[in-house]
């Protein structure tokens, strides 16, 4: 379906923020334990934390735009969460809030705009590249994805999809890699044999995208 005229909406992004902290806290104990292999098994626990404070903050001032609720989430990663996945979703989330600021719906391509300026964020915060064995493996097929998908003039439900599969792709190929970034890149080769945990946070928020941006609203 062509994808002329359907937006995000600030109430779809709001159901992400909702749906992706759902999932956070459905998948602690698995993202902990894929931490517990190559890391310190806390990854589930910090974005669990993280997603929680983002929630009550969003309760206790409802955002009037989609940049602001963005903002919201990721002051709270950056201020509740201690791991390197806190200033990394933090950028994140603050860097997506940046291009949609005082927006209460955007186009395909505006949100492509966003994650590309997300992305970009956590790759200068982080210094990691792809194949390092970070979220970043999930995160760069995602948004090239997605930016083939608005070239097409795809639909938004099919345009996240793709982003979705690809971060899964990324997320399962980091699996045989030897880790050069982040805490798990302390045990050199035997952190091949292990799905990265952040790339799987990550897969899952390109999957709760797909589940819940689509139900759009029109121009
Ligand atoms: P910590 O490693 O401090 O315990 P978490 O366990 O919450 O933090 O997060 C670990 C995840 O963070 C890793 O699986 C990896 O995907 C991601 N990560 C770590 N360092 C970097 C980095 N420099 N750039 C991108 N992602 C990183
Ligand atoms: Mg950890």
């Amino acid at each position: 379906m062509a994808g002329g005229g359907e937006v995000v909406t600030l109430q779809a992004v709001l159901a992400w923020i909702d749906g992706f902290a759902a999932t956070v806290a459905e998948n602690k104990d698995y993202l902990t334990k894929l931490d517990s292999a190559i890391g310190d098994a806390d990854h589930g626990i910090n974005m669990n934390r993280g997603m929680r404070a983002a929630l009550e903050r969003l309760e206790a001032s409802p955002p009037d735009d989609i940049g602001a609720a963005l903002k919201t989430v990721g002051m709270a990663m950056v201020s509740k969460v201690g791991g390197a996945s806190g200033p990394l979703y933090g950028t994140f989330f603050l860097q997506l809030a940046g291009p949609l600021a005082g927006k209460e719906s955007v186009t395909l391509e505006e949100w492509a705009g966003g994650i590309r300026a997300a992305v970009s964020g956590v790759m200068a915060r982080g210094k990691a590249e792809l194949g390092d064995k970070t979220m970043i493996d999930a995160l760069v097929p995602a948004v090239e994805a997605l930016e083939g998908a608005v070239t097409e003039g795809a639909s938004i439900g099919d345009g996240l999809t793709r982003a979705a599969d690809a971060a899964a792709q990324g997320m399962e190929a980091t699996t045989p890699l030897v880790a050069r970034k982040g805490r798990a890149s302390y045990l050199g080769e035997r952190s091949a044999g292990h799905q990265d945990p952040g790339a799987t946070s990550s897969h899952l928020l390109m999957r709760t995208a797909a589940d819940t941006l689509a139900q759009s609203g029109q121009d």
